[in-house]
């Protein structure tokens, strides 16, 4: 399933929102849907770091560029900070020191219910393995270790 790249985030949302209403219909609280609803959709925030580390300098970002081209660059560097299961561990392991399992497990639902999404919609390479930031870091962030030529 490869969907067009400009409307992903749109299916994020909308995904987010359903995950959302489901964590609210069972169990009727909303810090739960704040827990669930971050990672499931918010954490593509890490893709308007991209834009501004690749461009380096602070505007609003081109949107058509944040969507569509932030990483033609068969040469550039994908970092997608929040795209990592190792960071997410950690901060779920925070959560479930700090707030419980419900909380934990909630927070992992979001993480997955995005990158699961974003797995079968990109046409990348090793897809499962380009979301271990380890992994990613071994081959130095380059978009053409994770990217198939457009
Ligand atoms: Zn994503």
């Amino acid at each position: 399933m490869i969907l067009q790249d400009n409307m992903k985030p749109l299916y994020h949302f909308i995904v987010a929102c359903i995950g959302s209403g489901i964590v609210y219909w069972s169990s009727h609280n909303i810090l739960y849907v704040f827990v669930f609803f971050i990672p499931a959709f918010l954490i593509d925030a890490d893709h308007l770091l991209d834009y501004y580390l690749k461009f380096k300098k602070w505007e609003f970002p081109k949107i058509d560029i944040l969507l569509n081209h932030l990483y033609d660059d068969y040469n550039g560097k994908v970092w997608v900070i929040f795209h990592s299961y190792e960071l997410i561990l950690i901060v779920t392991g925070f959560l479930f020191i700090l707030l419980g399992k419900v909380f934990a497990i909630v927070f992992l639902l979001g993480f997955f219910s995005h990158i699961i999404f974003d797995i079968y919609a990109y046409d990348h390479k090793n897809k499962w393995l380009i979301y271990s930031l380890i992994y990613r870091w071994k081959h130095n962030f380059r978009i053409r270790s994770f990217y198939n030529k457009k």
